[in-house]
């Protein structure tokens, strides 16, 4: 069985946002990039699955430009065999679900048998695109899960379900899982692992390649523009003796902040 992770690069989060000036993105020139710190837990996960005797090969899908090439070397250096990342003009202006129909089609085409995504994608949020490409192949899927086990084709989830409750999720493969941190602890890269992945095979495919027409990318969903959030009022120090501060700090908070 063949392992598929989805993996997404994704601004550093300590990046300072900057939109452009037509509101349509952000300004990527000075932006650090980085794989999306979910898609590290699927890509350790797969890795561990792999060495456990699960999955003959770990297959990383992406939907990106050339630029995120560095950093699928990074994940090749951390336990993936090779790459298949698809790009395509019509891909540009798409949205979550055109992603999904292309990493569906490029998981079918390389008879994947498990996949697995990030939770979320740290800059757009959605956590839409895994969930939709299982509904496409129609497979089993669990989201949020921080505990796997695989015995052939069934398999044993833990996902959070909210209030600290977990919930115990079974069922069969083929499968996608997004997955939560404290699933594992993403491994450390080593200069060895690093060097193998500058051998490591990087495919590219488009949407013809993978069966798939522009127009069954088109958005369906379109992001008209982009804004920043109002800047926040700058915060108050209250000064006086402790009781009265402690009498004031209760009346804002009643009075203004509306929080008790
Ligand atoms: C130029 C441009 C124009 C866009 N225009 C629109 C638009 O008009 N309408 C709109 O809705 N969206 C638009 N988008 C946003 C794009 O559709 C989102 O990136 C997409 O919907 C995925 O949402 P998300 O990033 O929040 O992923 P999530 O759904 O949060 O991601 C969850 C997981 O899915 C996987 N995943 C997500 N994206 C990828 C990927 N690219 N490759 C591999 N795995 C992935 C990862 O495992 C990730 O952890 C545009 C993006 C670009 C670059």
């Amino acid at each position: 069985m063949k392992i598929g992770v989805c993996l997404k690069q994704v601004p550093a989060t300590d990046t300072r946002v900057i939109i452009n000036p037509t509101a349509t993105g952000i300004v990527t020139n000075d932006v650090k990039w980085e794989i999306n710190p979910y898609d590290e837990y699927a890509l350790e996960e797969a890795a561990r699955q792999k060495t456990a005797g699960k999955g003959t090969e770990v297959v990383i899908l992406t939907v990106g430009g050339a630029q995120t090439e560095q950093r699928l070397r990074d994940a090749l250096a951390k336990g993936a065999d090779r790459v298949v990342r698809i790009e395509d003009a019509a891909l540009d202006g798409s949205d979550a679900l055109g992603y999904a129909r292309a990493l569906a089609a490029a998981a079918k085409a390389e008879d994947i048998g498990v996949l697995f995504c990030g939770r979320q994608a740290v800059d757009g949020d959605n956590g839409a695109v895994p969930a939709m490409i299982a509904e496409i192949l129609g497979w089993s899927q669990v989201t949020w899960i921080d505990k796997l086990g695989i015995e052939g084709t069934s398999f044993t989830a833990n996902r959070a379900a909210g209030g600290g409750a977990k919930e115990v999720v079974t069922g069969s493969l083929p499968a996608v899982f997004t997955c939560d941190k404290g699933l594992n602890e993403p491994r450390m890269t080593k200069l060895p692992d690093i060097m193998a992945a500058k051998k490591k095979p990087i495919v590219v495919k488009n949407l013809d390649a993978l069966g798939l027409s522009a127009a069954s990318v088109a958005p369906v969903v379109v992001e008209d523009a982009m804004s920043l959030p109002p800047a926040r009022p700058a915060g108050r120090k209250l000064t006086g003796d402790a009781p009265s501060v402690a009498r004031e700090l209760v009346r804002l908070l009643r009075e203004e902040a509306k929080v008790i």
